[in-house]
């Protein structure tokens, strides 16, 4: 304990500073003074138990910090915390022996899974009324309480000397009861004690008592120990309503002299009542929540098994880091987030496993026609898309079908390169379809297959909701006598009426609105042996959220933009400021190039909007420039209009157009160099950027200016458009979305189910994401249909078959 106890000292010395300057984002970081010496002088004295590399880095980053800039020193100090917190947890932790597998059988798993789901009311002190206030909080069952964690921890710890003890500091004080009264103050009765340590006096005072309860718990000369914060009256140091517990009961460490977890309150539940019956649901069942997961696979990760991760979260060990348990980073906390995630990429290596055994079509790779397509078109394929097309390719020609996600950012040319996969397809005689989440996206695709198909000579349609019956039926007959060899739609593909002679290819257009479940939908129409899928998607994913929603995919990644494209420049405007955003397209206007002003539409407000749109137009046409055209786009025109609105524009009959959103997909007019975004603070990141993505598609400088009108310093909006202006790259953007939105906004709705964790995050336990990942895939390489396993094949189709459609495993 001691050694413990002086290396503990020894990391603080180090670690606190740290902490210090790194709370709101650096917000202490100026006021520190000398912190390269600090740090060094502590760092020195854990040199003997830091690796020797980790050693010199940390000196290294140190090294003339003082004198680096804010961001520098920030970027700096972010490494080093972070390489200090995992060896601190490797050298402070307390090291678990290592776990062996429990061997239980099904029947008694199955048993423990009902316990489990019992109602709270099996508990001990659980009636009826305290039932019903848990469920306010979704808290019905066992289970349900034994997951509902700390949302953080207080220090409790240590015992301390009344005499030493300072106004506004939490503390835990052991003394003995020396008065106990009821006293008038200010008309109110308070119940008030003082108790004695010998080092001093403490008051402490309840407002809210039955006196003749308070009577006999405090009689004079009993020992209690009291928590709570403390405060100084009438030059008396007090504690209001302290917590209070009793050496000489049993439980003594429940509520104090231990790290406390604090709950999420629950209405008319009392900490104390909540904190004792989370113990006696941990005491009782945490052994019965058992997961399956080898035990060989927790002991090289470090990781816990549920019952003891659990038992840990509620009750941390003294010895554990209070912060890191705060930051949800303990090994109590990993070993959950392992645990949830492992069994989603193991029904995600399953599925992919499954697919990959399933008998599917080998097309024949580079067909004439593919080759002369390429000589005609305008310019080469660059290193990126030939690359992927050669990955699409091998998939294609292998007898098993393809499952692939194809990424890349707006305008890197993905269309091409699907096209040429439909092409393959098509050559060998089959059919392709390709699905879009809207209509408009669907038209935009089809305009511009259309374009590629022409050069070549395929029969393309387009199948959406606008056509009327005849023109229908006639897509419907000429793809089941097989003379349309390409269709595009959006749902309207999947019924019933919709019949294939030959479909090869299905290419979804995913723009995170579809899912695993309906990609499988569609690949049902196709009769006899699966189809290849190429899932198309324009807004980059974060590796975090492929891994998770795209995990049964492989992934191809067209990383580079056609040769000469510059990065759209990026500014912000404040309202006020608006005029200097206008120069800049009048000097655009005045090169022969075209500008976009683009309004946000928001569902309630859409009049309006639409309104400001409108106005706008005819404000920059009369008075701003009245020797240019200017053209409007909505998404309350028909469809005619539309499409009038935007040949005008891509035909330079008019040179600006104002426009609501709909411009955000597929269009392409290489001329547009500069795009307005009014009100931009109310757009979200990717969409921002899906936006900027419409200039800067040929080899102009280009800009996009943001102007903004309510923007408070700090807010979450201007951190948004400031990261917008720093870069252009769309996986960077995409991750930046996500932390601000999180993962479930980003997918949409439909998605959500995916997100159903209990306490995992995505996005906070990436780690664990990652490490689930690659022992749920390996241990499915060694045992594919998971022989050994049957506890973990129960849970996995428990949990997993239905959401991703998972055939028995046999
Ligand atoms: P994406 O679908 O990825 O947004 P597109 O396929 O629409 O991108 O391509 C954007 C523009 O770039 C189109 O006008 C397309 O014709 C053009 N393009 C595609 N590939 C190349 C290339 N290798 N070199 C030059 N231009 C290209
Ligand atoms: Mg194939």
């Amino acid at each position: 304990m001691g050694k413990t106890n002086s290396q503990e000292e020894k990391w603080g010395a180090v670690l606190r500073p740290l902490r210090f300057v790194s709370r709101n984002d650096f917000a202490n970081l100026n006021k520190v003074k000398n912190l390269e010496n600090t740090l060094k002088d502590a760092l020195a004295r854990i040199k003997d138990t830091l690796p020797q590399e980790i050693y010199s880095q940390i000196f290294n980053l140190l090294d003339r910090l003082d004198k680096l800039s804010f961001d520098e020193k920030k970027a700096h100090l972010e490494k080093i915390f972070s390489l200090l917190e995992d060896a601190s947890q490797e050298t402070l932790q307390k090291v678990w022996p290592p776990l062996e597998d429990v061997y239980i059988d099904l029947e008694t798993y199955r048993l423990y899974r009902k316990e489990l789901s019992k109602p709270v009311q099996f508990l001990k002190g659980v009636g009826p009324k305290l039932a019903h206030k848990l469920a306010t909080r979704e808290v019905k069952t066992v289970e349900d309480l034994l997951f509902f964690l700390p949302r953080t921890y207080e220090d409790r710890r240590k015992m301390r000397f009344i005499g030493s003890l300072k106004t506004g500091e939490q503390a835990v004080v052991e003394g003995e009861v020396v008065l106990s009264g009821v006293v008038k103050f200010k008309r109110r009765r308070v119940f008030e004690i003082v108790i004695s340590d010998g080092t001093g006096l403490l008051a402490a005072k309840w407002f809210h008592f039955n006196e003749k309860r308070h009577r006999e718990t405090f009689r004079p000369g009993r020992k209690v120990i009291l928590a709570g914060e403390i405060s100084t009256f009438a030059g008396r140091k007090e504690m209001i309503h302290p917590e209070v517990e009793f050496p000489e009961d049993e439980k003594v460490g429940l509520h104090v002299g231990r790290i406390l977890p604090v709950y999420p309150t629950i209405e008319g539940v009392s900490p104390k009542v909540l904190r004792r019956i989370i113990a006696n649901a941990v005491e009782e069942y945490a052994e019965k929540a058992i997961s399956p997961i080898p035990a060989k696979i927790l002991n090289k990760r470090r990781l816990l098994p549920v019952p003891l991760a659990l038992k840990g979260i509620h009750f941390p060990d003294p010895q554990d880091d209070i912060y890191i348990l705060n930051e949800e980073k303990s090994i109590y906390h990993k070993s959950l987030a392992f645990d949830e995630f492992f069994y989603l990429e193991l029904a995600l290596a399953l599925r992919k496993s499954q697919i990959a055994r399933a008998p599917g079509i080998a097309f024949k790779p580079g067909t004439p026609r593919v080759r002369r397509f390429l000589k005609s078109l305008p310019f080469k394929l660059t290193r990126a898309q030939t690359r992927v097309l050669k990955e699409i390719e091998k998939d294609m020609t292998s007898p098993y079908p393809m499952n692939r996600l194809l990424q890349g950012d707006v305008g890197c040319g993905k269309t091409v390169v699907a096209f040429l996969a439909a092409l393959i397809a098509i050559d060998n005689g089959y059919q392709v379809a390709l699905m879009a989440p809207t209509e408009i996206l669907a038209e935009q695709h089809y305009l511009n297959f259309k374009k590629y198909a022409g050069l070549i000579g395929v029969e393309i349609a387009l199948l959406t909701g606008g056509k009327t019956a005849r023109e229908k039926k006639e897509i419907y007959q000429g793809l089941k006598e097989g003379h349309i060899n390409l269709v595009i739609g959006t749902h309207a593909l999947f019924q019933e009426a919709v019949e294939f002679k030959k479909l090869g290819l299905v290419i979804v257009d995913e723009q995170h609105r579809f899912g695993v479940l309906q990609r499988a939908a569609l690949r049902q129409k196709a009769k006899g042996l699966e189809p290849d899928t190429l899932v198309m998607t324009a807004t980059p994913i974060p590796r975090t959220l492929a891994m998770t929603v795209y995990g049964d995919l492989d992934v191809s990644i067209i990383d580079e933009l056609p040769a000469g494209r510059k990065p759209v420049k990026t500014y912000l405007f404040t309202a006020k400021d608006r005029q200097k955003a206008y120069e800049i397209v009048r000097q655009e206007l005045s090169k022969g190039h075209r500008a976009y002003v683009v309004f946000p539409l928001v569902e309630e407000s859409e009049k309006m909007d639409l309104l400001a749109a409108t106005t706008m137009a005819e404000h920059l046409q009369k008075e701003l420039f009245p020797d240019y055209q200017v053209g409007l786009l909505h998404g309350k025109m028909k469809p005619s209009e539309k499409e009038a609105a935007m040949a005008a524009f891509k035909e330079g009959r008019t040179q600006i157009l104002v426009s609501t959103t709909v411009i955000e997909v597929g269009v392409d007019v290489p001329e547009a160099t500069v795009m307005v975004i009014e009100n931009a603070e109310r757009f979200g990141l990717s969409q921002l950027h899906q936006l900027r993505g419409r200039v800067g598609r040929s080899a102009r400088e280009s800009y996009c200016l943001l102007v903004a009108h309510k923007l408070k310093p700090g807010s979450e909006a201007l951190r948004r458009l400031k990261i917008l202006c720093e870069t252009t790259d769309g996986f960077r953007i995409a991750e930046e979305d996500m932390k601000i939105r999180g993962p479930g906004e980003i997918l949409g709705t439909r998605q959500s189910g995916f997100f159903a964790f209990r306490r995992a995050d995505p996005v906070r336990d990436y780690d664990m994401l990652v490490i689930a990942r690659e022992e749920a895939f390996s241990l499915l390489k060694e045992d594919p249909l998971l022989e050994n396993y049957p506890l973990l094949k129960e849970i996995l189709m428990e949990r997993w078959q239905e959401r991703l459609k998972l055939s028995e495993v046999a």
